[in-house]
């Protein structure tokens, strides 16, 4: 017996990143420096009835520390199982099956994924040869909501602020402004939240390190929030998750700004290293870094026999082409990957 099942999602392929156990993996942008020590202790501390209860409604205790650690009114946090379900809940509540939301490209993987399981269309635009977004061209596309992603992933590569302002003004509907990797970046574009049709996401996989324990947030106007609120439904975060998060955004930021330091100094010597090797790197803003590099896709494969897995991508638009994406971690992990790197080039 064949059940029904929705036939546009026939051909929805599951995300599926190269996840080879490596010994060195600097595929996913994380947090190799270790853990927060307040997140760890809650970790270390956490009582049976904790687990066994349900946590409390809607993540009251994270929307208020995100709030204190944003600058801004707990009515404008909504939070979520990691930022991609925090993306995935701002589609689903602005947006009927059908609607089309557009992107840069190449931005985060994971958008015409959402665009398909929520079964809107999707019109990428590709950024400009400068790395810029194309404001005339995302707004040309007249989407019910576009998304930006700032720094971007994969290239680190920013957006301008005129430019963000620019599309704010003119869009149409929601601005969904993914800042992922804002810690990392010089200036933070939290304060357009400001403006009634956008919304910043945010995570605590990356700076914070507690990817595995996926709390991701936005902040926008009470209005907008409120629907998100809905899309979300009242249980996606786990209680653990959100005392560890709590902890972290209370306790952990000069510890989280130590190690964004760490990662930048990282980063600097990881561009130099792949200068060196005569390879031309994107301007990046972020705790990765985009590499030119042809045949891309065979020498990251040709690494992961090394035991060092980076992310590889194939013919990316904007005048980029082949690339490897490397994440940053301590020097000796990418050491090893440059190493790895340069064997592989021969
Ligand atoms: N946005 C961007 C740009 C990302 O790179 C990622 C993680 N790869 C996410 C969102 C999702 O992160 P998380 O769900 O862990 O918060």
């Amino acid at each position: 017996m064949s059940l029904p099942s929705r036939a546009s999602y026939r051909d929805i392929p599951l995300y599926s990143p190269s996840k080879a156990r490596c010994r060195v993996d600097l595929s996913d942008n994380t947090n190799l420096f270790g853990m927060p020590p307040a997140a760890e202790r809650v970790l270390r501390e956490v009582a049976a009835p904790l687990v066994t209860r349900y946590p409390v409604g809607y993540s009251p205790d994270l929307r208020e520390a995100v709030a204190h650690y944003t600058g801004v009114d707990t009515s404008w946090v909504t939070t979520g199982c990691g930022s991609d379900d925090v993306i995935d809940s701002t589609l689903r509540a602005f947006l009927e099956p059908g609607d089309l939301i557009a992107f840069p490209a190449p931005t985060f993987v994971m958008m015409s994924y959402f665009a398909k399981v929520n079964g809107l269309r999707y019109t990428p635009v590709n950024l400009r040869p400068d790395f810029d977004i194309d404001v005339e061209g995302l707004l040309a596309t007249q989407a019910k909501l576009i998304y930006v992603c700032s720094p971007n992933n994969p290239t680190g590569t920013v957006a301008s602020r005129a430019a963000l302002e620019q599309l704010i003004e003119r869009a149409p509907g929601i601005v969904l402004l993914d800042e992922a990797y804002a810690e990392f970046a010089r200036e933070s574009h939290l304060d357009l939240a400001r403006r009634p049709n956008v919304l910043v996401s945010r995570t605590m996989s990356k700076a914070f390190g507690l990817a595995s324990m996926r709390v991701g947030y936005a902040v926008g106007a009470p209005s907008l929030v409120a629907e998100v609120e809905k899309a979300r439904g009242p249980y996606k975060v786990t209680a653990l998750s959100e005392r560890m998060a709590v902890a972290a955004l209370r306790e952990d930021v000069p510890w989280m700004k130590a190690r964004v330091a760490e990662s930048l100094a990282v980063r600097e010597r990881l561009v130099a290293g792949l200068q060196g090797m005569g390879l031309t790197c994107l301007p990046t803003e972020a705790n990765f870094v985009m590499v030119k590099l042809q045949g891309a896709l065979e020498v990251a494969e040709r690494m992961r026999a090394r035991d060092v897995n980076v992310r590889a991508f194939a013919g990316l638009p904007a005048g980029i082409g082949d690339a490897l994406r490397i994440g940053c971690g301590p020097w000796d992990v990418i050491q090893t990957a440059l190493d790895a790197l340069r064997e592989e080039r021969r």
